[in-house]
């Protein structure tokens, strides 16, 4: 049981019970959720579209699904970005560093690639971890539509640990 099946994907519709962001200074953010658990057939190639019953509420959500070879390549398109971000931020650092720490006769500017790095460095600061939790959450399935008075779901891959129910 939970074994991985070839040509399908396990995702949950996550329904959201609540969403309340507590504390002013030190703000905490509380989210409840019930998800329902479900198997999704992959197309053998391409898209697909596949609706899925949230056991809350019963609303239905369009999901789209996509091929193994696509979710994968997508998967990987991702690292490669989140790997490019970091070099990107380590190379920009170490360059601004390195100009900024330099003393430069009065009136003289300092190359037009140091304003460069320094939007280099908070660029890649944000997008590379963007990339790289886009990378390990996207197995190819996405939500594209929820009905609109119940918008609070999600579309979640599922992830087995240890489970036990203590059912066979
Ligand atoms: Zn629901």
């Amino acid at each position: 049981m939970n074994r991985p099946i070839p040509g399908t994907v396990e995702v949950a519709v996550r329904h959201i019970l609540s969403d309340r962001t507590t504390g002013i200074f030190m703000r905490t953010r509380k989210v409840a959720w019930r998800d329902t658990d479900y198997r999704v057939r992959r197309p053998a190639t391409g898209k697909q579209s596949v609706e899925l019953i949230c056991s809350v509420c019963e609303a239905s959500l369009l999901a789209e699904v996509t091929d193994e070879a696509r979710a994968r390549r997508r998967s990987a398109v991702h690292l490669i970005l989140a790997v490019l971000c970091a070099v990107v931020f380590v190379a920009s650092l170490v360059y601004a560093i390195h100009v900024g720490g330099q003393v430069r006769p009065e009136g003289e500017s300092g190359p037009a690639l140091f304003p460069v790095s320094i939007v280099a460095i908070f660029v890649t600061f944000v997008a590379g971890p963007l990339f790289y939790l886009r990378r390990s959450g996207s197995n190819g399935v996405t939500m594209l539509d929820a009905p609109k008075p119940r918008r609070a779901h999600a579309i979640v891959p599922v992830r087995r640990t240890v489970v036990s129910t203590g059912r066979p």
